[in-house]
């Protein structure tokens, strides 16, 4: 590769660019524009022929793509293909029909581009006075949010990086509106996510005053259970601030009585956060809705809509029925922001949490559902639902199989058992070889979880591309690989 590349000769200004070499010429940008327009739209072509996933170690990455950082540039092409070849690909294809793994995601076209064209624009998304545009598209698009959720017309909140972001952000706020307490105490279930418990260690709430909850058989949080820890913890001297209810865990997709753990939050005076990152816009869906009866009553909510609605990494969302509680534990108005404060009617987005240089989130919601509408969204959720149920009903049906807990929104969890089963103490191991297998043949990702002492093969259907036939497919691999193992 030459060292020196004739550059472009002037920007759109026409200063020349040859001095300035940080500035492109414009129909160089154009050109390299396309190539990655091309290259993505010819990835989603394709998408479900390739592998699943691909991974490698770092004795293979290393030697391909470590280096030093080179002093003189190149031309974009070279480079991009390097990164089109050797880096992009591997990588888990979430979005690929058949990645069944954690929690997938599949974004839509119109979020994907309303993404890159937010970086070209560089929206400094902190303050009205910097963005009153964007900020205007963020407060209509958690109004949306606030009317699906059932919460009154107090309610707000902000786009955030995920669920993590959402769950630390709601954590403070409870904190902070207890008083901070030196002794507050945390609820949360044996099957929180652990984001969750990440965000009381970050908000100095020692691992040793976060409570876990047991759970019953389907994996809910107990509310008397609750009551009970609430009491002993006020007799013991301790200050219960805050309790996390889920709304689709994320290991089972159970949602806890959400409507009964509201009542005893009242009635001890916790705040109470729901973590609906994975399964909060099922509300959406109607045949769902009542499942998540109970949802509007949390003091806050997370969203992640770089999941179930179809939006690109790192789309969360935080809700707070009383968003004056949010602005409490962060505003900050610095003297040399002073100019930016429009009053209480224009939202600076950088009193509601943890960023003040953030980006313009909303606008791929907003986008996408511009472009598709509300019901394609809907018609989405509802489907990855039904084919969830269904993929449920083939497992009872398969003698071989055995489900592990109920299906419940898009989560399914099961294990091959064989027939005659197989000696109950080989199940684990039998499963976790046959995950191996089907992980390694590229045929689909396949991630697991524990269910009390159960290796649990795990699926999460909610990609728009996925269809009865994939998921059918990996369920005959199970199978065959199964019985090729047990035999
Ligand atoms: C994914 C998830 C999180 C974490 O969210 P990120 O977007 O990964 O930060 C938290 N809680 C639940 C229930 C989740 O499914």
């Amino acid at each position: 590769m030459k060292a020196e590349q004739p550059r472009a000769a002037a920007d759109a200004r026409g200063t020349p660019t040859s001095d300035r070499s940080l500035l492109e010429d414009p129909e160089e940008m154009r050109l390299s524009g396309y190539r990655v327009v091309d290259a993505i739209v010819d990835r989603w072509a394709i998408l479900g022929e390739g592998p699943a996933w691909r991974g490698a170690a770092r004795e293979v990455t290393e030697p391909l793509l470590h280096g030093p950082p080179p002093e003189s540039g190149q031309p974009l092409e070279p480079v991009l293909e390097t990164v089109l070849q050797d880096v992009m690909p591997l990588a888990g294809r979430i979005d690929h029909p058949r990645f069944l793994a954690f929690i997938p995601s599949s974004p839509s076209w119109a979020s994907v581009l309303a993404s890159f064209l937010v970086n070209g624009f560089n929206v400094f998304q902190g303050t009205w006075l910097e963005s009153s545009g964007p900020s205007q598209i963020e407060v209509t698009v958690t109004e949306w949010f606030r009317e699906w959720l059932g919460y009154p017309r107090t309610a707000g909140g902000l786009f955030t990086s995920g669920g993590s972001a959402a769950n630390l952000i709601a954590l403070v706020a409870a904190r902070e509106a207890a008083g901070n307490p030196r002794s507050g105490i945390v609820y949360v279930s044996e099957q929180t996510h652990a984001s969750a418990v990440r965000a009381a260690r970050i908000a100095g709430i020692h691992g040793t005053r976060v409570r876990h909850l047991p759970v019953d058989a389907e994996f809910r949080i107990v509310p008397s259970g609750l009551r009970e820890a609430v009491h002993r913890d006020r007799e013991d001297g301790f200050a219960p601030f805050c309790v996390i209810a889920n709304a689709g865990t994320t290991n089972t997709g159970t949602i806890d009585p959400l409507a009964e753990i509201a009542h005893v939050a009242d009635e001890e005076g916790l705040w109470y956060h729901i973590d609906a990152a994975y399964g909060g816009f099922a509300v959406l869906d109607a045949n769902t809705r009542p499942l998540l009866s109970g949802l509007e009553l949390g003091d806050s909510v997370s969203l992640d809509p770089h999941k179930w609605f179809f939006q690109p990494y790192e789309t969360g969302c935080l809700m707070v029925r009383d968003v004056a509680r949010l602005e409490a534990a962060f505003r900050m108005l610095p003297e040399y922001l002073q100019d930016a404060d429009w009053g209480p009617e224009h939202v600076n987005f950088c009193d509601r949490g943890l960023q003040l240089t953030r980006t313009f989130r909303a606008l791929r919601v907003w986008l996408s559902v511009q472009r598709y509408g509300l019901d394609a969204h809907r018609r989405e959720i509802a489907r990855a639902i039904e084919l969830a149920k269904r993929t449920a009903g083939r497992i009872q049906e398969e003698a071989e199989l055995e489900l592990l807990s109920p299906q419940s929104l898009g989560v399914v969890c099961f294990r091959y058992i064989g027939r005659p089963a197989a000696a109950p103490h080989s199940l684990n191991e039998l499963n976790r070889e046959i995950q191996n297998r089907i992980v390694q043949s590229g045929v689909a990702m396949l991630s697991s979880t524990r269910l009390g002492r159960a290796f649990s093969l795990r699926f999460c259907i909610l990609n728009t591309r996925t269809t009865a036939a994939d998921v059918d497919l990996v369920i005959d691999e199970i199978l065959r690989t199964g019985r090729e193992l047990n035999a």
